[in-house]
Parts: structure tokens; sequence; C-alpha cells
């Protein structure tokens, strides 16, 4: 049994076997075979071992032919490798002695070696590992042939161990076969992470290097609300985890009874709780848990798994089903927040060679540069604005020209729209994200040109903290709790109360049950969050009143580090509601 641990971004517990993406994509269907084939299985290994030496031969000769000798001698020393007695030995006795199936057998054998060499600590020998998991994946496509498989097309449950999942790949993931999933990589504000709360699956990510050690089919355990990967857990921990489960879905059944009260403190306070979606199709989760309608649809999912930009009609045809099912609630739509980690396949080539790209080319600076693709959205927010409560929201404003310019163009799209004769709403509300440290900064100059303002803590904390948020070597620092973070909050709620428009936090942070009574302390009347934890966030809610909200807030604002904040919440929150796990 082997336990790892990394960040929990979507609760829940899910058990079993594992599917591993890396190797190419390649998955182990069975670690054992029946004793009476061990001899028909060693002549399958016997023949791809064949198989693998002759495609490096021939990788060998047009090295040679292209490039030179002396690049060809890479090949010829991977040909050395699969040649050698002892490994081709070991994996034999693995075969013959334990039963295991020819692909098991290699893989683990493989692996072990490429560990072993990791684990030296030694430049030059690193890379020689990464030349036995390309001999993994030589051996494994030869001996699964047809049946290899991809996360597209699994028919069996599994849960999925991964390097890193693109925001395309995971919005690609089929719930019915996906049960949860672990990567090596991400943030707790990653987009592949908030894609997991979308799918509401249990998945944990930033756990590092671990994926060398598993080949695939091992039973395995993810803990989403702890942040928990066990793999060939014993008996024991199984059967605790298999209650924990079994308990996570009575408890989440018992919150959905929530769906009907309302979000109001002890002293009937109403607190505005409204969902976060990336698809139309999460709506249900929203509408059956008494979301107040959308306060963060980010739109540029409508790109992912696509090969050519949507038409208007797609975008059109994607809202109105959002208002569909909130006809007479706010729904925020926010324009395209392209770039960084969510980048297209068919944008790929715009953002190659891109250094930085968290501080490049994204989000409203893209629309800005490409009108064509800005207005063809903006007709479709408007023409859907007619269908109901639309509110349009620019994210990334960074400076009061762009947040002008971005405005002077819906102008335009107005007037386009009003000549041709097509129906929309012009008074519609225009609002804007408040992630960039410079907005928060002049959030007075901001709020007197705008109808709202949402905070996006997850990129206002990346920006002002200096912190990638999907980089978990430095995850330890990202943190809603800095006193920088707070300061700037508050400094945005007060700009929005002299002005007196809507504030609202749309970042992860108003999904974590313990800044829900820092932020209701601080001003804010309402907040948007992951549909999932729509109940939690209500019990929270309907456990306080003002003033004890805002004691809690004046005390927190008190503190100088971040650590301090956040146990003094994490103790609030224990008082408040006991039974919630944080
Ligand atoms: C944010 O930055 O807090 C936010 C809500 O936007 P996104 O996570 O989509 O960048
Ligand atoms: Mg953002």
């Amino acid at each position: 049994m082997e336990t790892r641990r990394g960040i929990a971004v979507a609760p829940g517990v899910a058990i079993g076997s594992a599917f591993v993406l890396g190797a190419e994509n390649f998955r182990i269907p069975q670690r054992f075979v029946k004793v009476d084939v061990v001899e028909t299985e060693l002549a399958r290994f016997r023949a791809a071992i064949t198989a693998v030496c002759e495609e490096i031969e021939q990788n060998e000769k047009l090295a040679t032919e292209r490039l030179g000798k002396q690049y060809a001698a890479i090949f010829s020393a991977h040909r050395m490798m699969i040649q050698d007695p002892k490994l081709t030995q070991e994996i034999e006795d693995l075969i013959r002695n334990k039963c295991y199936s020819p692909e098991f057998a290699a893989s683990r054998v493989l692996r072990q070696y490429a560990k072993t060499i990791q684990n030296l600590g030694d430049n030059y020998l690193s890379e020689r590992a990464v030349d036995l998991h390309d001999l993994e994946k030589r051996l494994l496509k030869q001996l699964l042939g047809e049946r290899h498989e991809e996360l597209a097309n699994l028919t069996q449950p599994v849960v999925v161990l991964a390097n890193n999942l693109t925001p395309s790949e995971t919005a690609s993931i089929d719930t019915k076969f996906v049960l949860g999933f672990a990567t090596e990589v991400g943030g707790r504000t990653s987009h592949t992470a908030i894609l997991a709360g979308a799918l509401e699956i249990p998945a944990v990510v930033g756990l590092g290097n671990f994926l060398s050690g598993v080949t695939g089919g091992e039973m395995v355990v993810i803990d989403g609300t702890l942040g928990a990967v066990i793999i060939d857990p014993d008996e024991e921990t199984l059967s605790r985890y298999r209650d924990t489960a079994a308990k996570f879905r009575t408890t989440s059944v018992e919150r959905e009874s929530l769906t009907q009260v309302r979000p109001e403190t002890r002293d009937g306070v109403h607190i505005r709780l409204a969902g976060n979606i990336e698809f139309p199709e999460e709506i249900e989760h929203c509408t059956h848990r008494g979301a107040e309608g959308i306060g963060l649809y980010r739109t540029e999912f409508l790109y992912l798994g696509r090969d050519r930009p949507p038409s208007e009609e797609d975008h059109y045809q994607a809202y109105a089903r959002v208002m569909a099912a909130f006809p007479d609630r706010p729904v925020v739509i926010r324009t395209l927040d392209l770039g960084a980690d969510k980048v297209p396949e068919m944008m790929q080539s715009i953002f190659q060679g891109t250094a930085n790209p968290a501080l490049g080319l994204r989000s409203l600076r893209i629309s800005l540069q490409n009108l064509g693709l800005f207005k063809t959205q903006l007709r479709a927010i408007l023409r859907a604005a007619a269908l109901g409560d639309v509110w349009v929201m620019f994210p990334l404003v960074s400076s009061l020209l762009e947040l002008r310019q971005a405005r002077m163009i819906l102008g335009d799209v107005m007037d386009d729209l009003d000549e041709h004769g097509v129906p929309f709403r012009r008074d519609l509300k225009v609002g804007m994200m408040v992630e960039v440290p410079s907005a928060a900064l002049m959030a007075d100059e901001f709020a007197r040109e705008v109808d709202f303002f949402s905070v996006g803590t997850n990129d206002l904390i990346q920006y002002t903290l200096a912190v990638d948020r999907a980089d978990p070597a430095v995850a330890n620092l990202y943190s809603s709790a800095d006193p920088s973070i707070l300061r700037l909050i508050r400094r945005v709620v007060e700009a929005g109360q002299r002005y007196n428009i809507p504030v609202n936090v749309c970042g992860q942070m108003s999904s974590d049950p313990i800044y829900t009574p820092l932020l209701v302390g601080m001003g804010l009347r309402q907040l948007s969050v992951t549909p999932q934890v729509i109940p939690e966030i209500k019990q929270v809610i309907r456990s306080l009143t003002i003033p004890q909200a805002q004691d809690i807030a004046k005390h927190a604002e008190g503190f100088d580090v971040a650590r301090d904040v956040e146990a003094y919440l994490r103790g609030e929150l224990k008082k408040l509601c006991p039974d919630i796990v944080v």
C-alpha cells in the first residue's frame, strides 16, 4: 500500500482500478494470466521483443541516413537495453512464476529500473530513465496492439492517474466511466481542478512524481476531500474508505434538503448564492441545489474540443439554454478568457513559444486584438439578453482604457444589431472581473464606469503573490488567506458600497466554507460558487449573524500572516458548523 498526499480539489471518495494516462494513454487490461497459458504468453512476449527490435533497427537506419551515425547511436543503445538478457529474464520470470501478464510484467520491471535510476540523482542517468519509459511504450504498443485504450474509448469504470490533464482532456471525461482522477501536476485553482469540480468527481492534483511506480490495473482510492491517493490499499483501509464514501453520499443527500431554504443569516440578511458554470449541462447542478442564477459562466469552454471557432449561433444556442433554466434570475456571461492554460487545439500555434502565458496574451487582451471573434460573441450575448436578465462581464481588465475600449466595442455591436433590426437588449448590466491587482487598487475609478464587480480571487492571488496557480511546486505559497488579498478584497467591497454597485466573489475562495464568515463580514452580499458546494455554503450562512461575521472579519484582518488567518478561520468554522470537513 502506498499513500500519496496532494491538493484536494473536488470532494468525495472514488475507489476503482487504475487507468494510467501518460505512457501514451496505454492501459494494462489484465495483470494476471491463467497457468495453462503461460507458455503462450511467453511466446507472445518474445515475439513482441523481436518486433520492437525490428522497429528500433528501422529507426536506427532512418536516423543514420538523415542525421548521421552519431544520432543513430541512441537507437542502438535502446536495442541493446531491450535485448539485455538480465532484463528479459526478469520479465519472463514474473510471467512464468507469478503468472503476470506480459504487459504487466514488462511495465513493472521497466518502471522499477527507471525509478532506481531516477533516484540516483544523476542528471545523465536520469535521462536514461526516459529511454526506459520509451522502451516501455514501444513494448506495450506491440503487446496491446488493437487493445490499446484511450480515455475517450473507456468501456468500464476506472480511476484516472495522469501526469497532467489539460482542460480539454478533462472536459472530455465521461463521468460514467471515470470515477475520479489524480494528477502529478496542477494547483488548487488550475482550470483542470475547476473542471473536476464541474464534473463533480473526486480529484486530487499536485501529487508530484508517482506514476513511474504504477502500471495500471491496481486498486486505487482517491480521497478528494483530504487530498490523498492510496495505491493498493490494504483491506482495513479499503473498508474504512468504503464507509467514508457511503457517509459522503448520505451527507450530500442530507444537505440537498437545504435546497429549498433561503441562504439567509440568522438575523435575516439574504446572501445571494449563484453558481459558477463552464458548460450549459451544469445548469441542472445549479437548479437542483437552489442557485439564484449564474454568477460566472466561463464561456471559453465553448472552444474546447472543436476544430474551428464557435459561430454566433453556437454561442447563442449555448446561452439560450442557460437562460431557459434561469429566465428571471441574473445570468452573468463572461466574455472569452482564452489563453494561459486554456488554449484550445485550434489556437495552439498562436501561443507556441509564449514564455509566460499567464502574463501574456490572454483573456480580454485576445478579444481586443481579434475583434471579429469578440464581436461574434458580443452579438450572441446581446441577443440572449433579450431572453432574460443577462449581465455581461469582461475578464482580466487591467486598466481603465482597456475597459473603455471593450465598452466601446459593445456599443458598436449594439448599433449594428439595431441597424439590422435584430432583437436584443440594450440596457443589460455591464461589469468586470477584478482579478488583477491594478484593478483592485483602482476600484473607485472603475466603480464609476461599470454596473458591477466580480472578484476573481484565483487570478488575483496568482498575480498579487506572484504564485502560478497551476504549479504544485509553489502551491504552499498560494493562499486566499494572505493579508494582502484580504486588503484588496476589502478595497473592492468598499468601492462598490461607495458607488452603490453590487460586488460578487466568483473565484474558488467563495467555494471554500472557511471563508464564508469572513466574506459576509467584509460586506459581501452575493457569492458565486461551484454548484456542488451550494448546500454547504448555505449551511454556514444560516449559522451566522451579521455582527458575528463582522467580528470574525475584523479579527481575521488583524493578522499579518496567511497561516494565522487561515487557522483562525478554520477554528471559527468548526465552532459554527462542526460537521463540515475542511
Ligand atoms: C478567477 O480568476 O478567480 C476566476 C474566477 O476566473 P478563472 O478561474 O476562470 O480564471
Ligand atoms: Mg480569472
